[in-house]
């Protein structure tokens, strides 16, 4: 599907994200890829299915810029390699990204188990127990060959897009933007109506959320008439979505606050009085509560750097209080 002058936009399902389908998109005149979509056969099809209609095999591909590490963009990278001599872009964080991908899963069922455990959730480890089997392989590491950096201006034929690194959703994230079309990419950094999953996990380091919020301000003011993201559609009020998105997260951060009131809890107790909008605390499956417990920690931190909120640890549980 066309979507500006040379940007094919290519529809990559997904049977396991609610989300549903992931965007790659084509730029026709440098066959270029931003993101491929999911690992597996039925991707790979759609992939190649839409490729040829615009007369491209996966073996004339150039180029593949990954806007971030996630699962759900770079999991045909290394299918595509075997059938191209496709160049991988990534921002150059996404090396240390493989890096800690790499050593969590040399331990990733135990690094689980006690994250579980400071996080507050001690009596769910008993049904993590069950799929510790599935945390023993090791998936295969993306293939990059190339890293980028923030402002750097990627020049093709008669296009150039300017790399925007915008941490948050993930560490290694990037934009691109097309300064000539008044096109940005925007990944999962601004999407037009779900909240990007900023998290953070016990393992990692950092402030996501300070980060992100820095990374709203660098795309909010861009002259970019039309915003083509990894999911849901594509708009055109940028300023205004990235108004709505620092909303929504100032006032979880209250809400956060709120639940601190009382007294201290446990990364798992804020996480149960938040109002979520997927579907209430109590009707969360396992996996959803861990990412909603990820992104509760991560506004505990930002909270707690900003000082308004404190830390300490009891028998190797994690307790926050308001300051
Ligand atoms: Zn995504």
């Amino acid at each position: 599907m066309k979507v500006a002058d040379g940007v094919q936009k290519l529809i990559i399902p997904m049977r396991f994200n609610p989300l549903g389908r992931t965007y790659c998109y084509l730029l026709t005149d440098s066959a270029t890829l931003i993101d491929t979509g999911v690992p597996g056969k039925d991707a790979f099809a759609a992939l190649e299915k839409q490729l040829a209609e615009n007369g491209v095999k996966p073996s004339d591909l150039k180029g593949i810029i990954l806007t971030h590490l996630h699962n759900d963009h770079v999991g045909l990278v290394n299918q595509i390699k075997h059938h191209s001599l496709a160049k991988v872009f990534a921002h150059s964080s996404a090396l240390e990204r493989l890096r800690e991908q790499a050593q969590f899963h040399e331990n990733a069922y135990e690094t689980m188990t006690s994250e579980i455990e400071l996080l507050g959730g001690g009596n769910l480890r008993q049904f993590l127990s069950r799929f510790e089997h599935s945390f023993r392989e090791t998936p295969e590491p993306t293939q990059i060959d190339a890293t980028l950096e923030d402002c750097e201006v990627m020049r093709f034929d008669d296009t150039s897009i300017e790399v925007l690194w915008t941490p948050g959703h993930a560490q290694e994230h990037i934009c691109l933007y097309d300064g000539g079309k008044r096109i940005l990419f925007s990944g999962d950094h601004v999407l037009p109506k779900i909240t990007s999953h900023i998290s953070l996990h016990t393992y990692q380091k950092g402030d996501p959320l300070a980060d992100y919020l820095a990374s709203l301000s660098k795309v909010e003011n861009l002259s970019a008439d039309l915003v083509l993201p990894g999911h849901e559609w594509t708009f055109t009020n940028l300023h205004e979505r990235v108004q709505q998105l620092k909303t929504h997260h100032k006032v979880r951060c209250d809400e956060v606050k709120e639940a601190l009131r009382a007294g201290e809890r446990t990364v798992y107790q804020v996480s149960s009085r938040i109002s979520w909008d997927s579907r209430p605390w109590p009707f969360m499956d396992f996996w959803t509560k861990r990412m909603a417990a990820a992104e509760t920690y991560a506004h505990l931190i930002y909270l707690r750097n900003r000082g308004e909120v404190s830390e300490r640890v009891k028998e190797k549980v994690l307790y926050y209080s308001l300051a």
